[in-house]
């Protein structure tokens, strides 16, 4: 918490809003410096990082940057693209040539044959989606030749962008959110945005807090671009296709949910007792604070 001109402003990301959601008590230890107890099984984390950092994340990048070494190459998939299965199947073999064979000759000894199948089985999933999203860009497929690839730099947006602004209550607290997004598309014929989101683990129990640090990326990125986004999440260790919330209801959501986790985030930060327990049986069974948190924070 900080004290500007008498104002108060306290400050939270989009992780602590997502921990928040799963356990406010979690969040308070967090917040308050505690070492973080993991919340999910960590090799997951460790596989939905790698599938970020080393394959959809440069991936994302490299297509949004000007300058690419692989641009004619990339550009070659949408050459005489006459059904949707010719572009997946173009689009698959581009990843794997150049993100997915690279990684795994530098670090395929070092992963499980099982972790392997996962990545493959992710990549498979995300390109299916990114391949739907494509061929339902109309102006992508009716561009001049000479003028896809501009579409194409207008479709994909950097990666990793990293966005604040400030939440003001209704009695004048501040609250300063910050976040970065993973990966960000735009639709040039509906003028919609969309952010996407990796997760390394289930949908099951995480739903409600992966949401939540969702909403907190479109609520910043409204703030900073004056667009509501789609979201899409991937699940990527699930079998279920990712989900997708539309800009209107992302835009109800930002109206009719998203003010009540801020104050629940708001409570935490200023240690307004009792904080409430998670809502996650499970998760208190495993916690490593089980013993203490009532003590701390009921
Ligand atoms: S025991 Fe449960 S309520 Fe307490 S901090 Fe852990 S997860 Fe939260």
């Amino acid at each position: 918490m900080t004290l500007l001109r008498n104002a108060i402003v306290f400050a939270a990301n989009a992780t602590d809003v997502r921990i928040c959601m799963h356990c406010p008590r979690h969040c308070a230890y967090k917040t308050a410096g505690h070492k973080m107890w993991p919340v999910v099984n960590g090799e997951i984390v460790a596989f939905g990082k790698t599938f970020h950092n080393e394959i959809a994340g440069p991936f994302h990048k490299n297509i949004a940057e000007s300058f690419f070494t692989r641009r004619t190459e990339f550009l070659s998939i949408f050459k005489d693209v006459t059904e949707i299965g010719v572009l997946q199947e173009r689009l698959r073999n581009f990843v794997a040539e150049y993100y997915l064979v690279p990684f795994l000759k530098n670090n395929g000894s070092n992963l499980k044959i099982a972790n392997i199948e996962a990545l493959n089985r992710a990549i498979e999933k995300w390109i299916e989606h990114l391949s739907g999203y494509l061929w339902r860009i109309p102006s992508l497929w009716q561009a001049p030749r000479e003028l896809v690839d501009s579409v194409l730099k207008n479709i994909f947006h950097k990666p990793e962008q990293t966005l604040s602004a400030l939440h003001v209550f209704s009695d004048g607290v501040m609250l300063k959110l910050s976040g970065r997004y993973d990966c960000a598309l735009f639709n040039p014929d509906t003028k919609e945005p969309m952010l996407i989101e990796f997760k390394g683990y289930g949908s099951d129990d995480n739903a409600v807090s992966g949401l939540a640090q969702m909403l907190v990326y479109a609520w910043l990125f409204e703030k900073n671009a004056g667009f509501v986004p789609s979201l899409t999440v991937f699940y990527l260790v699930s079998n279920e296709a990712p989900e997708v919330i539309p800009s209107h209801m992302v835009a109800d959501m930002l109206k009719n949910n998203f003010p009540s986790a801020l104050d629940l985030m708001r409570r935490v930060l200023e240690r307004r007792r009792p904080i409430p327990r998670s809502d996650y049986t499970w998760l208190c069974s495993k916690c490593y604070f089980n013993a203490r948190c009532d003590s701390d924070w009921g």
